[in-house]
């Protein structure tokens, strides 16, 4: 059976990556696929494992070979899914999971209609603000152009499939959980 493939997306700063690796830590048996980006690596953050970091140039080569299943251009950078190893683990019969922001996530709805898109909303605006400056990797600038993506993406929302608030972080956790037994106990799976 060929394997499901969940999207977890929503606004930057909302706790995608906090929430993914939890998951992870817990469910072995979904692989994470890892992106691709021209942003500057954050202090901490390992080659292969949080993303592939790559040039402006290595980028547009990707996408030229159509090697990227999704991609877009965010706050002054560009994010990418490789695509092979995503089709090559669902036909293996594995669960994936992606973790992207939201114009991503709407071109793997066209191309993979049967995924499950889980959006992860903050309580409000206001706590995404402190959150995004609480984690203080961005400037000022920054900061303000992506509360302004955030505000658009909320509008977003109601194209997925469920949503999570993430307030608690081990709640939402939870709540992804359990979005993905009941995924696998489909009855459309035995079908
Ligand atoms: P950050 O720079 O904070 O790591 O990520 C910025 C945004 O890009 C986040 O919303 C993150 O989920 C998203 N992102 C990470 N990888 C990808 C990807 O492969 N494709 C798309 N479309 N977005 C991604």
């Amino acid at each position: 059976m060929r394997g499901k493939l969940f999207v977890l997306s929503g606004p930057s700063g909302v706790g995608k990556g906090t929430v993914r690796a939890a998951l992870l830590n817990d469910y072995t048996d979904i692989l994470y696929s890892v992106s691709a980006t021209t942003r500057k690596k954050r202090e901490g953050e390992v080659d292969g494992k949080d993303y592939f970091f790559v040039s402006l140039e290595n980028f547009k080569g990707m996408l030229n070979n159509d090697e990227l299943i999704e991609w877009a251009e965010y706050c002054g950078n560009y994010y990418g899914t490789p695509r092979t190893y995503v089709e090559e683990k669902l036909n293996q019969g594995y669960d994936v999971i992606l973790e992207i922001e939201i114009q991503g996530a709407e071109q793997i709805k066209k191309k993979f209609p049967d995924g499950v898109f889980v959006f992860l909303a903050p309580p409000s605006l206001n706590e995404l603000r402190s959150r995004i400056q609480k984690r203080g990797t961005e400037d000022a600038c920054i900061i303000c152009e992506r509360l302004k993506t955030a505000e658009i993406e909320m509008d977003e929302m109601y194209n997925y499939d469920y949503v999570i608030v993430n307030d608690v972080i081990n709640n939402a956790v939870e709540k992804l959980k359990a979005i993905i037994i009941a995924e696998r106990c489909k009855i459309e799976n035995y079908k």
